[in-house]
């Protein structure tokens, strides 16, 4: 079974042709997130409908692996509600937490469909931070685009 090298076409294709890249109006919250231990970024937009993502939008540089995972994070989360789409990421942080086991990757496929291929990269201690980059700045973009969010709470605003 040539499973490895099938994960990398995913990734690389990912990497060529990214998905949904570059930045659109309109969005609740802006985020740039880095990894420096590989010189990684992304700047990450968030446009809420309700409490559903309807786009996400971003510009990044950095190694295949990060800019990879965004592509396939944003195929994963358009459509789901914020929760969802957080839950979503934990799955992924689970996936990158495996140590390669391939048990792991096999419970999460349904789940992560695309992303399930960057299973290789939790063998790699050094690559993890570039995986999760992407997710940890939709995390962070929503729950700011959460907060701006008509209902009125204590400390919105900032
Ligand atoms: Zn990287």
């Amino acid at each position: 079974m040539q499973l490895q090298s099938m994960y990398q076409d995913i990734i690389l294709d990912h990497y060529r042709n990214p998905h949904g890249r570059g930045l659109r109006e309109p969005f609740e919250a802006e985020v740039h997130h880095v990894n420096p231990t590989c010189g990684d970024e992304v700047t990450l937009r968030v446009h809420l409908d309700g409490d559903t993502i309807a786009d996400v939008s971003y510009e990044g540089m950095g190694c295949s692996i990060s800019q990879a995972s965004v592509s396939a994070m944003y195929d994963l989360v358009i459509g789901k509600t914020v929760p969802d789409a957080l839950a979503t990421g934990e799955h992924f942080r689970t996936l990158m937490q495996s140590k390669g086991d391939p048990a792991v990757a096999e419970k999460l496929e349904d789940e992560l469909e695309d992303a399930v291929a960057f299973a290789g990269v939790s063998k790699y201690p050094a690559r993890i931070k570039c995986a999760l980059m992407s997710w940890m700045a939709l995390k962070d973009a929503s729950a700011r685009a959460w907060s701006s969010a008509p209902a009125p709470t204590e400390g919105a605003q900032s």
